[in-house]
C-alpha cells in the first residue's frame, strides 16, 4: 500500500475530513476483499467509539452514536481518497456488550468478529476505544485477545479523557501502559495507549499519527509537518 509519489503528502489532520462512507454491511461476511489498508475500529456501546470517529476526522456526523436505532448493528465503511488512489479504510464496527440483544445474537455476532478479526487480510490495524473510567471490560480483552493472534498493530484510546482531572489522567494512563505492558505476548506484541476526549478534542493528533502510520502514509514527507508521534 503506497501513496503516489509525484507530490507531497499533506497532512492527514488537513484532509481526513474527506473521508467518506462507503459502505454498510450487517455481516462481516457481506463485506467484500479490500486490497486497500483498512483499520478496524471497536468499542463497547456508549464507550464513545462514534464521538472519537466523528472528532478524529473532523466530522459531525461521520459516525452514528449506538444509541441511534437501526445504526447498533451495522459493519459502516468509509474510505479516504487522494486524487485517483485510494489510501485507506476505517471499518467501524458495531459497539458491543449492547444490552437489549439476546444471548443468541450475541453469541452469532461475537463468533462473526472474532473471526473477521482473526482473518481479514486488508486489517492493518485496530483502534479499540475505551471510556478511560472503565478500561480492560471482558469484552474489550476478548478483542485484544482476537486480534492480538494477528501480531498487528492495535492502538486504544481511553476516551472521554475530560472526565478526570489530570493526576487522574495520568495514573490511569501509567495503569494501562502497565496492563498491556504485562499482556503483551497475549495481544500481539505491538500496544500503544493514548488518551482522548471528543469534547476537548485532546489525542486527536496521536490518533491521527497512528492511523498515518497504519496506512503507509509518510506525514514526514510533508515540509511542515510538526508530529511528534509520542505514543506509549
Ligand atoms: P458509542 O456508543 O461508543 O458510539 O458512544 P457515543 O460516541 O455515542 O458516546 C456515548 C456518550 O458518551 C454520549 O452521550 C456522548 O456524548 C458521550 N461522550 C462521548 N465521548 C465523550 C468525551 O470525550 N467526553 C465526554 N465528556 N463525553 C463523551
Amino acid at each position: 500500500m503506497s501513496l503516489p509519489d509525484h507530490h507531497p503528502t499533506p497532512l492527514l489532520k488537513d484532509w481526513i475530513h474527506q473521508i467518506a462512507f462507503i459502505t454498510s454491511a450487517a455481516r462481516c461476511s457481506d463485506l467484500e476483499i479490500s486490497a486497500v489498508a483498512e483499520i478496524a475500529i471497536a468499542g463497547r456501546s456508549n464507550a464513545g467509539k462514534s464521538s472519537a470517529l466523528n472528532c478524529i476526522c473532523g466530522r459531525r456526523r461521520l459516525a452514528f452514536s449506538s444509541k441511534t436505532p437501526g445504526r447498533t448493528q451495522l459493519i459502516n465503511l468509509f474510505g479516504l481518497r487522494l486524487q485517483d488512489s485510494e489510501i485507506g479504510r476505517l471499518v467501524d464496527l458495531p459497539g458491543y456488550g449492547y444490552t437489549a440483544v439476546d444471548r443468541t445474537t450475541k453469541s452469532r455476532w461475537q463468533m462473526e468478529l472474532s473471526r473477521f478479526l482473526e482473518i481479514r487480510d486488508s486489517l492493518v490495524g485496530l483502534m479499540l476505544v475505551m471510556d478511560v473510567r472503565h478500561p480492560f471490560g471482558p469484552l474489550d480483552i476478548q478483542m485484544l485477545q482476537w486480534f492480538g493472534r494477528r501480531s498487528r498493530p492495535i492502538h486504544i484510546l481511553l476516551t472521554k479523557a475530560d472526565k478526570l482531572g489530570r493526576q487522574e489522567q495520568a495514573r490511569t494512563l501509567a495503569a494501562a501502559r502497565k496492563t498491556i505492558g504485562d499482556n503483551a505476548s497475549q495481544w500481539g506484541g505491538q500496544l500503544s495507549v493514548s488518551l482522548f476526549s471528543a469534547t476537548t478534542r485532546q489525542g486527536r493528533e496521536e490518533a491521527l499519527a497512528k492511523i498515518a502510520e497504519w496506512w503507509g502514509i509518510d506525514e514526514k514527507k510533508h515540509p511542515t509537518s510538526d508530529s511528534s508521534g509520542g505514543n506509549a
